[in-house]
């Protein structure tokens, strides 16, 4: 069969890939445990529900403006107001299938072929591949201290000729840190003096724990979005886990999203009438819930912090934001596929490896789902690895014993 060669070095979505392999085993009847999970367990909120279903049985579904119907355009210019303290007009916006297609769309708006995009490791895993699918070439900073915040030092000694953009994620997926404000500080002067694009992914800068908050971008300059390099990215998904209503968003100067209209255009025509009523009902209602979530998955990010201090070998970095941590297991395996496998195999978890994040002998565990979740499921990944731990567990109404360390 004859194909794309660029087609087919693209890499599945991991993530993606795991979440129908953990639906397979359930679907068997195995007691998997999801550890590998991008989403929140909560139902969506009632006004998002209320305002879809009241556009679906107007029957009045059509195509939309590319850009997004312009309700929902007001909604994020109230949200990136209320949120920022930045005042965009409507051509500052578009709507898109999910921040996914925002990065898509950006990069696919800005690179020419060969032109770099610096990633930061750990970095989520679709950003490589989506700037390699528009033909750019991703260039990988990794922080040499082992710590997860890269250092701005390497940042600069990456930016070359064809640099083009840098992408940013903080709090990051994977690693759950945020940022310091003297980095975005440092990387926005850097994009200005340079002429470089700044994509901020800010999908989760409102997950964030502690009282901390995540520094915007905006922030650090004092120009206004339409003279700036800075192109921010955001969207329903994390922020009320409407993760499969597919709606997200870019603010960017009006040429970039004039041109990302046009691509739009020829690519998916709009978002779905449902979907964006279904987002704009999010945004206008009740705010609370964002809290109330955010208030959930740090309290389980605590209890997954106190399990994993039972791990002797396995160091944590604390998340401060999402509902990701990438715990350090090279004390019991540095290839990480192999022991996402392993874990798989004998203990039913799911994990991510980290060698997809970039960050080899580390695995991404989520903490998005149940208390129960996270508990069990550290207990197994500690009776499969630990010698120190019980050698028997119950898998489901399974009794297991450990006879392999
Ligand atoms: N950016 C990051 C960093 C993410 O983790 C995700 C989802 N896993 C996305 C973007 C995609 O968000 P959406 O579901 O809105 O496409």
């Amino acid at each position: 069969m004859s194909l794309s060669h660029l087609a087919q070095s693209i890499a599945t979505s991991p993530t993606m890939a795991l979440n129908e392999q953990a639906r397979l085993l359930r679907e068997r009847g195995e007691a998997v445990i999801h550890l590998g999970i991008g989403e929140p367990k909560n139902k969506a909120p009632i006004n998002a529900i209320l305002s879809g279903a009241a556009r679906l049985s107007s029957g009045d579904v059509k195509y939309s403006p590319a850009d997004g119907i312009p309700s929902l355009k007001k909604a994020i210019i109230r949200y990136t107001e209320d949120n920022y303290g930045v005042t965009v007009a409507p051509e500052n916006v578009i709507v898109t299938s999910g921040a996914k297609q925002s990065v898509f769309n950006i990069l696919y708006t800005i690179l020419n072929p060969q032109d770099e995009v610096i990633v930061l490791a750990p970095y989520w895993v679709s950003y490589p591949e989506i700037v390699k699918m528009v033909f750019g070439t991703p260039a990988i900073v990794t922080p040499e201290d082992g710590s997860f915040i890269p250092r701005m030092a390497d940042v600069e000694r990456a930016i070359g000729r064809n640099t083009k953009a840098i992408i940013v994620n903080s709090p990051n997926n994977p690693s759950g840190v945020v940022y310091p404000e003297e980095l975005i500080a440092a990387i926005v002067e850097t994009c200005e003096r340079k002429g470089i694009y700044l994509i901020m992914d800010d999908i989760y800068h409102k997950l964030v724990f502690d009282g901390r908050h995540a520094p915007p971008c905006y922030q650090f300059t004092d120009k206004d979005v339409e003279d700036s390099r800075l192109i921010v990215v955001n969207g329903v998904a994390k922020l009320y886990g409407m993760t499969g209503f597919r709606v997200g968003w870019t603010i960017a100067p009006r040429r970039l999203v004039e041109i990302m209209t046009n691509v739009q255009s020829q690519m998916t025509s709009c978002v779905s009438v449902l979907l964006q009523a279904a987002a704009e009902g999010a945004l206008t209602g009740m705010q609370s819930l964002v809290e109330s979530l955010r208030l959930t998955i740090q309290n389980n990010r605590d209890v997954t912090l106190q399990e994993l201090k039972a791990f002797d070998g396995v160091r944590v970095t604390p998340p401060e934001g999402t509902f990701y941590c990438l715990p350090d297991f090279r004390a019991y395996n540095g290839d990480s596929v192999a022991l996402a496998k392993f874990l798989l195999d004998r203990a039913l978890v799911v994990t991510v490896p980290g060698k997809e994040f970039g960050i080899e002998g580390h695995l991404r565990l989520s903490y998005a789902g149940t208390v129960k979740d996270v508990t069990e499921g550290i207990a197994r990944i500690r009776w499969a690895l630990d010698p120190n731990s019980p050698n028997e567990i119950y898998i489901g109404d399974r009794r297991m014993v450990r006879d392999w360390v």
